[in-house]
């Protein structure tokens, strides 16, 4: 018994009658892929191969015919080749007239030819009506049924009925089709599966440099400056202290840069007196990376939390504090408590732990499987006003850390200032901003923009 066919059971057998032929130019990974899935959903499939000899690895219920046999046999032609073979489809071309072809191809890096596949598809068989689809699905999702990730299927085509006829196959195989207009988009199709995380790497980037720069700032102060005056060897501090003060240093640039292009495009609008004006490209590409800025932000905030709760069984807290103790037993005196002390601390770990749990809540609702589940009016009430309240309560969490040392000449070695005072330059920029913009003189006149108004330019004579 073919091992490979005999646990494909037809999805809707009843409804095969009903569904038309599909043909499937080529029968590697892809063709036999799409050829078992389309069977399952009860398509009567057809294969056009060079070799005309069924093998096991094909699904059992297709037939396999010589390409101008089987193109005869379907309306529809899904062309699982690649783009270099497409010359054996020119004598075809009048068997292929008027039938509808299916690009399926990718190429193997960005912009790799002039035209994309789908457009020399229809150069090379002018009367064929070429449609674009199935490029970033992958022959394993199709086969073994892990498509949650991918249930995409972009779709263009000049020919909308044509179209049409290939996004109810994609809906048929229970994914989801997504019109992407003429044949024009098939370039940006094609491109999709080769961008690597396109949106990733500006955050990306930026935390490398901004981790680099901060380490380097805390090793001057924190290593080589005791070195220097005070001959002690604080090299451990890398693995632990100074990791530890970089993460939430991070955190907080990070977080306040979420918003910082929000703030900036409302100074634009308002300046502008319109919103049907493009932002400069820059601005454009930075809001469109909000989210992954985002989650590396929340990525670095969840390492200082752990760093942090490690502090305690540390070996050089742990002699800090027995010596401490030590010498206030030798010296037959007890430190009293310091109630303003005791105050800060307990303050300063209060709004680190509510600032980590809303943070952590807009990690969660960013999530798509939760942000398609609220309406638009909650999404926006979680993402501005709860993050604008992590971003105060961080912000405060930072400041009450650096308590009475803030402006005491003491805590600057080599007139550096301590790191986390630089973390808050953006986070308090922002918000003074924002604070600004909420007056209403301002506030108004922005919310009228936004809902469409304009302002009329003045034109002086
Ligand atoms: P493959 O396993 O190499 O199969 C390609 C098939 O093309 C061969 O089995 C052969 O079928 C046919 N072929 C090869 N040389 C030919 C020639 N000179 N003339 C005519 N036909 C020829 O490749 P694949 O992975 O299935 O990919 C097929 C297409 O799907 C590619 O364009 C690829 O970019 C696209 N795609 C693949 C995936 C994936 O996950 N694999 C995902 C998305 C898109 P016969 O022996 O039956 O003639």
């Amino acid at each position: 018994m073919n091992k490979n066919s005999s646990n494909i059971m037809a999805l809707a057998p009843n409804t095969s009658n009903k569904r038309k032929t599909v043909c499937i130019f080529g029968t590697g990974d892809f063709g036999r892929a799409l050829g078992y899935k389309l069977i399952q959903s009860g398509y009567p499939v057809v294969f056009g191969s060079r070799s005309t000899q069924t093998s096991s690895l094909i699904p059992k219920d297709a037939e396999v015919l010589s390409h101008a046999e089987a193109a005869q046999k379907a309306a529809i032609i899904i062309i699982a080749i690649q783009r270099q073979h497409y010359d054996f489809l020119i004598p075809l071309a009048e068997i292929l007239r008027g039938k509808v072809l299916v690009d399926i191809s990718n190429n193997l890096k960005i912009n790799q030819y002039p035209e994309s596949n789908a457009e020399y598809l229809a150069q090379l068989v002018p009367g064929a009506k070429v449609v674009k689809a199935f490029n970033t699905v992958s022959a394993w999702a199709l086969q073994s049924g892990t498509l949650d990730a991918s249930r995409q299927v972009f779709v263009c085509g000049d020919d909308m009925e044509a179209k049409q006829m290939v996004m109810d196959i994609v809906r048929a195989l229970g994914l989801t089709p997504l019109d992407q207009g003429s044949l024009l988009a098939a370039q940006e199709i094609e491109n999709y599966p080769l961008q690597l995380f396109p949106m990733w790497k500006f955050p990306i980037l930026l935390s490398l440099g901004l981790i680099t720069f901060f380490f380097f700032y805390c090793l001057i102060r924190d290593v080589i400056y005791p070195y220097v005056y005070e001959n002690k060897d604080y090299s451990f501090f890398i693995a632990i202290s100074i990791t530890n003060r970089i993460c939430p240093i991070l955190a907080l640039i990070l977080l306040a840069l979420v918003y910082l292009p929000g703030v900036l495009a409302a100074i634009i609008q308002l300046y502008r007196g319109t919103k049907y004006r493009r932002f400069p490209d820059w601005l454009d590409k930075w809001m469109l990376c909000r989210k992954q800025l985002g989650l590396v932000a929340l990525a670095f905030a969840s390492l200082h939390v752990l760093y942090t709760l490690v502090i305690p069984i540390r070996s050089f807290v742990r002699w800090r504090i027995s010596s401490q103790t030590v010498s206030q037993a030798l010296n037959n005196k007890t430190e009293p408590l310091n109630t303003t002390n005791a105050w800060l601390s307990d303050s300063y770990l209060a709004l680190g732990i509510l600032g980590f749990f809303l943070f952590v809540l807009l990690g969660i609702t960013s999530l798509p499987s939760v942000s398609n589940n609220v309406n638009w009016r909650e999404f926006r009430f979680v993402q501005s006003k709860l993050g604008y309240l992590t971003l105060v309560l961080c912000t405060a969490h930072t400041m009450v850390y650096g308590g009475k040392r803030f402006l005491s000449p003491s805590s600057y070695r080599w007139y550096l200032p301590n790191a986390y005072m630089l973390s808050l330059i953006i986070p308090c920029t922002v918000l003074v901003i924002k604070f600004v913009l909420i007056f209403p003189c301002l506030d108004k006149p922005l919310t009228r923009i936004r809902q469409g108004w304009e302002r009329k330019p003045q034109y002086s004579e």
